[in-house]
């Protein structure tokens, strides 16, 4: 294949690519935006394999029978609720693509380079492996987190900004040794070191984020891999790789700028950790909110009546909704309400469920329409009006005391406040904390009434109960 050739197919995927991220950054065009990154994807593998691969078929073939194969077998056995926990291992893949590739290029004696191209292609080697490591390991931890094998709590280490300091020049200090000792044949060693201080960096990391900082974390890692790809198209000179790694590098970047906005955070203080974990004075608040009054619990049939009776109702559904698997059974009591002429919106806070997106991702599955289907800030202001407020399977995101106890782990984030409309109904199965391990006054205020059970039997009781 000519060189001219293959430089438009590569173009030709970078915009298949821009095309998919812009088409994803809306429910309406996100399976169009779905359908072009894998056109884009197709196309740069194809390309790739008969115009840029010139040997060793037959290990090309057996990885991608191999890679293929597991990742055939993942999307169909992976459910839904796990969908965070696979983002977040899949990422840490790419990490370790990157180290692996570094190592490969390093050793590869066919880059032949001197003088300052070859300083310049040890400095991509260092910088893919460094961020590659970080990656993989800081990965491998979120995916730990979320699927609950190791607590979310943050891992709070004596000085550990100085730690991180630490491994911070010492990555400078071996990169300095590494480039000195490669112009000499060497760099082995220094580049094994760097390696292990970037893993460690990589667990340290995302071991101090608490549970309700974990959002950033995702989007962060998510950028990380961008770049570590980015730098493994510089390693392997492919121009394709490196632009697509920069558009998910920034991407992830700017989401994870959107979700500290939206969490209220400074992303260097989520970087530096220790929020979200649970203090002291969280369990005193849980005295203080069985002392507030006890919660007071509701049959579905009493639900139902309220309903009817109503005029506004607010659907807000959190990760109980993505457990229950009900988000088919909310759009029936939707359009049951509907047809009664009740006027039913949902408000979607920007972190509820596990990943960016998540609940617009089962609403869209169940086909809700998305004109009825409002951002925390349209409708935060709306609750007054609001007669009755369904809070599904949700915690964290409908907390009072993120406004209200500045010692709370989750204080400065901005909630739902269905509280604020005449009565709350809150669907979830126990009096449980939710992610960030906080208590909810909101379950014990007077306008508020618990339905217990798993989201999708009380929801389906309730539209039964519709009469
Ligand atoms: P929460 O985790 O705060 O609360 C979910 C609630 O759902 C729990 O209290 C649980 O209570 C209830 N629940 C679980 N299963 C069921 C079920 N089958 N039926 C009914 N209820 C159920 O979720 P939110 O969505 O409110 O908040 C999201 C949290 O996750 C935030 O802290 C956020 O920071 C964090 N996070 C978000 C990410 C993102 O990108 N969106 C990524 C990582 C973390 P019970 O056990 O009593 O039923």
């Amino acid at each position: 294949m000519s060189a001219s050739l293959i430089n438009m197919a590569y173009i030709g995927a970078t915009v298949l690519f821009v095309l998919a991220l812009s088409g994803l950054s809306n429910e309406e065009s996100a399976r169009r935006g779905n359908l072009y990154g894998m056109l884009g994807m197709g196309l740069a593998l194809l390309v790739t394999i008969f115009g840029v691969v010139e040997d060793n078929f037959n290990m090309m073939l057996i990885g991608l029978v191999v890679g293929g194969g597991i990742g055939w077998i993942l999307a169909k056995r992976i459910a839904m609720t796990q969908m965070p926990e696979l983002v977040a291992i899949l990422h840490s893949l790419v990490g370790l693509a990157a180290v692996l590739v570094g190592y490969a290029t390093f050793a590869d004696h066919d880059f032949v380079f001197s003088g300052v191209e070859k300083t310049i292609h040890d400095v991509e080697v260092y910088i893919g492996i460094l961020i590659g490591a970080l990656t993989f390991s800081g990965s491998v931890i979120a995916f730990l987190k979320l699927s609950a094998k190791i607590s979310g709590k943050p891992l709070m280490l004596p000085a550990r900004h100085w730690l991180n300091l630490g491994l911070l020049v010492l990555a400078i200090v071996f990169g300095k040794l590494f480039i000195e000792q490669s112009a000499a044949g060497g760099g082995l060693e220094p580049l094994i070191w760097m390696t292990v201080v970037a893993l460690i960096f990589g667990v340290h990391m995302v071991m101090a984020i608490g549970g309700a900082d974990m959002p950033v974390v995702i989007s962060m890692l998510n950028s990380y891999s961008g770049w570590a790809a980015a730098a493994t198209g510089f390693m392997l000179s492919n121009d394709l790789l490196i632009v697509v790694g920069a558009l998910v590098g920034s991407s992830g970047a700017i989401l994870s700028y959107i979700m500290c906005r939206a969490m209220n955070r400074k992303f260097l203080a989520v970087i530096a950790g220790g929020f979200g974990g649970g203090s002291t004075k969280s369990s005193e608040n849980a005295v203080d909110a069985g002392e507030q009054g006890e919660a007071v619990s509701v049959e579905a049939e009493e639900v139902a009546q309220m309903l009817i009776d109503s005029k506004e109702v607010m659907i807000l559904p959190g990760y109980g909704m993505a457990v229950a698997q009900a988000q088919h059974s909310v759009y029936e009591l939707t359009k049951r309400l509907k047809d009664k002429g009740v006027c039913v919106r949902f408000g979607i806070h920007p972190v509820a469920g596990r990943m960016p997106g998540h609940m617009n991702v089962l609403l869209a599955e169940a086909k809700v329409p998305y004109d009825i289907v409002y951002e925390m800030d349209e409708i935060n202001e709306d609750f007054p009006d609001v007669d009755v407020s369904i809070v599904i399977g949700a915690n964290d995101i409908v907390n009072p005391s993120a406004l209200d106890d500045p010692d709370s782990p989750i204080a400065g984030m901005p909630v739902l406040e269905p509280w604020k409309g005449t009565t709350t109904i809150v669907l979830k199965r126990s009096m449980a904390v939710g992610y960030a391990g906080v208590d909810n006054p909101l379950f014990y205020k007077e306008n508020t009434r618990m339905l217990f059970g798993d989201a999708k039997a009380t929801v389906d009781a309730v539209v039964a109960a519709l009469t």
